[in-house]
């Protein structure tokens, strides 16, 4: 398919992207190896998008994806494998497609490092967003798990909204900036559990049970928590464009404020790029902006 703007991944950011993109006057395609949505549709509850005080993820992919297709975007079923920079602008290269455009839009998202033994309960008092899922255990006792800065800061986000939070590391070290592992070690309301992993979990008394293992020999313990938050990493999807984009240490694309990467043409949205919040209203700000910068793009050449 030949058009000016090709959207690779229809997620809130990508789809935001394909909105502002088409209003502009530009034909565009999202190209979407999975489900329309992306990640928010694993989510059976969203309180923190504006004008809406609560609605299910689903329900808001769903709008935003039916807004997208009243102004003419056109939705592609693959996964885009290759950019390659061409006289007329880029080919994009999938597993059964191939698609031309003026500019790109990456706006692939990430996945979140899953924890197989918490596996059956995920959405059901097991959250991978400790911003998006932290108020719905005000005042109870949740765990974290995971060792890196956003364990740490998840615990701490928590620590302020919960009674009190269990922070559960397979080893005793923490790969987190000191100046946030100050604050840990000086949060009464944290209490570490160090070389322990969750080895199963159950239901039990309205909460869930969580099953640890002491990775050193120890006895194993039980500890009852109202929720599990995951934060045992992301895995950004960018490896396939790297020779057209930055990539930072972690994988994520770099770019500047106007969404631009290292290639004239590419711009990035949402998740999978750099930066410090990852939430919906943050990849539907992105959306905006590498959407119209691409537009712009187009019009000056
Ligand atoms: C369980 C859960 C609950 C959450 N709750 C909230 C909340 O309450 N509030 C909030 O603000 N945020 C919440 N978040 C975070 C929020 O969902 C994300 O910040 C946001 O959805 C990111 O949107 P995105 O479009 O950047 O990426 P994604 O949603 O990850 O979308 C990226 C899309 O790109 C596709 N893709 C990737 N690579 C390719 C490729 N090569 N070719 C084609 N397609 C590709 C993927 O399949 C995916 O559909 C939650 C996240 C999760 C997991």
């Amino acid at each position: 398919m030949n058009c000016d703007i090709a959207i690779i991944g229809a997620g809130i950011a990508g789809m935001t992207a394909a909105i502002y993109a088409a209003r502009a006057g530009k034909s565009v395609v999202m190209i979407e190896k999975e489900a329309v949505g992306g990640q928010i549709t694993l989510s059976p509850r969203v309180e923190n998008y504006p004008g809406f005080k609560e609605i299910s993820g689903l329900d808001l992919a769903d709008n935003v994806f039916n807004q997208a297709l009243s102004l003419g975007v056109n939705l592609d079923v693959d996964e885009v494998r290759s950019i390659e920079k061409t006289d007329e602008g880029f080919k994009l290269t999938g597993s059964y497609t191939e698609h031309t455009a003026k500019a790109v839009v990456i706006a692939t998202g990430l996945k979140h490092r899953r924890l197989e033994a918490a596996a059956a309960f995920e959405g059901e008092g097991v959250s991978y967003c400790a911003v998006c899922d932290g108020m719905f255990y005000r005042g109870k006792t949740v765990a974290v798990v995971g060792g890196g800065n956003t364990a740490v800061s998840d615990a701490l986000y928590l620590a302020d909204i919960c009674e009190k939070v269990y922070l559960i590391h397979r080893r005793s070290g923490y790969r987190a900036e000191k100046a946030v592992l100050d604050r840990l070690l000086a949060n009464e309301k944290i209490i570490r559990l160090e070389n322990k992993v969750i080895d199963s979990m159950e239901n039990a008394d309205g909460g869930k049970l969580l099953h640890l293992k002491d990775t050193q020999g120890g006895a194993d313990t039980d500890v009852a928590v109202a929720g599990l938050f995951v934060a045992l990493g992301h895995i950004p999807q960018n490896d396939a464009f790297k020779d057209l984009v930055d990539l930072d240490e972690f994988g994520f694309v770099r770019a500047g404020e106007e969404l631009l990467t290292k290639t004239p043409g590419i711009f990035v949205a949402g998740d999978c790029r750099e930066k410090t919040v990852r939430q919906l209203t943050t990849a539907a700000s992105d959306g905006a902006s590498a959407g119209l910068a691409a537009a712009k793009y187009i019009d000056n050449l």
